[in-house]
């Protein structure tokens, strides 16, 4: 019978992840990704420790933060550049054993892409339809299409899966969050901190990424689909009077370089993650606002406990993903409600008598609580 085979839907920092996850418990793995040349689009990110522990549990974790960079002390401003409350970098690193880390998405995906076999990757394969009981899935390429069978078939297509809509139908599709992003990755040489700054309605976060590069976001509430002729004036205007060094950064930033997404995300949770022998994971299982810097995150906690969960091969698969389903669902689904309570009374909070009550609160908030909840979320270790 050979080696069990998986097939992976979607080449994004999840689908890289389980097919890795897989791979080193003795899988075969095809992944079909749709695009022609998978890359990351959307400049930086941030790994928390739980993320970094999830790669190390994959063995890239090493290769991984040669390329990135610990944050710097940081915490949280308002707009005129006043502190809420400062999480001191070493103290968190004390607490959870491990920096977190700034990092280019470009970086990250060609190193998880390099950990697979090159033959593992199919491109400008789009899967249009899943029978989870064979399973086999069936993808258009060249225009043709074909199916694939396989013992597992891990759905990894992100925000707008198409394996979740197929799967479970009378589920209704990812809800707007409310609020918009603008990003972009910047040269930087200054010393900047990894902070967040709040303004009514709106949020601007900075990120150094190393190699001379920073990464930019800012956020604000507002109804989707807006778009300007130019997103860099846009987000001057709203961000560019406030306090130093954003208007520097903007000052800095290529108009082609900003990236502008309408944040959605899963806002009814799905009932489970396991359909026969389909596995969701990533955004395809539970997107969430990227207010706690977690989505990539908790896609790396589902691939590596995915694998640790298959590693038995065909043996009691339904029982793998069941056991799957069971360690998975509740957290994850916990950090994106989480994320979201975050927006809300975060970045969204627009009425200037709740932001004065969340500024004072914040401001008296003691640093070890601040701490702990710094932590909360990112305190997670891969099964033993
Ligand atoms: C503004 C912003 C900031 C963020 N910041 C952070 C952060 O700091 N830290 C963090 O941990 N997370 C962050 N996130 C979240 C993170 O980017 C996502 O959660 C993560 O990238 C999801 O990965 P994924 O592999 O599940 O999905 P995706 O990255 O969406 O990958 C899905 C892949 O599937 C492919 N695909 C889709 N449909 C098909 C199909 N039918 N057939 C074949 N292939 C298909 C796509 O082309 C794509 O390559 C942020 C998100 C946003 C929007």
């Amino acid at each position: 019978m050979g080696e069990p085979h998986a097939i992976v839907v979607g080449a994004g920092i999840g689908g890289l992840a389980a097919a890795l996850a897989l791979h080193r418990r003795g899988w075969g793995v095809t992944v079909l990704e749709r695009a022609a040349e998978p890359r990351e689009l959307g400049t930086g990110l941030t790994l928390m420790a739980n993320a970094l522990r999830g790669l190390d549990a994959l063995g890239v974790g090493e290769a991984i933060r040669r390329h990135g960079v610990p944050d710097s002390p940081g915490g949280l401003r308002t707009s005129n550049g006043r502190w809420l409350s400062r999480i001191e970098g070493a103290a968190l690193e004390r607490a959870l054993g491990t920096a977190a880390l700034g990092i280019h998405r470009t970086a990250l995906h060609r190193l998880l892409r390099a950990a697979l076999p090159a033959s593992a990757l199919v491109t400008e394969a789009d899967v249009v339809d899943v029978d989870a009981d064979a399973p086999a899935v069936t993808y258009r390429r060249d225009g043709s299409p074909a199916t694939l069978r396989a013992d597992l078939v891990v759905g990894a297509d992100g925000l707008h899966s198409a394996l979740r809509r197929r799967l479970w139908p009378e589920l209704p599709c990812p809800a707007y969050s409310g609020s918009t992003a603008w990003r972009a990755a910047i040269r930087w040489t200054g010393p900047v901190a990894t902070a967040v700054t709040w303004g009514p309605g709106r949020e601007f976060g900075t990120v150094p990424l190393g190699d001379g590069r920073l990464y930019w976001y800012a956020a604000e509430t507002a109804p989707p689909g807006g778009r300007e002729p130019d997103e860099l004036a846009a987000v001057r205007d709203r961000f560019g009077g406030w306090h130093e060094p954003i208007p520097a950064l903007l000052a800095a930033t290529p108009p082609e370089a900003v990236l502008r997404t309408d944040l959605f995300h899963l806002a009814t949770p799905l009932p489970s993650y396991v359909r026969g022998r389909v596995a969701l994971l990533g955004d395809a299982a539970h997107a969430m606002t990227p207010h706690l810097g977690q989505g990539a995150g908790q896609a790396i906690e589902d691939a590596v406990v995915l694998g640790a969960a298959c590693a038995g091969g065909r043996a009691d698969l339904a029982g793998a993903l069941a056991a799957y389903d069971r360690q998975r669902r509740p957290r994850s689904q916990a950090v994106a409600r989480a994320s979201a309570r975050t927006a809300r009374y975060g970045q969204q909070l627009r009425h200037p008598a709740a932001v004065a009550l969340r500024d004072g609160a914040v401001r008296l908030t003691p640093s070890r609580v601040a701490l702990r909840a710094a932590a909360r979320y990112a305190d997670w270790q891969p099964p033993g």
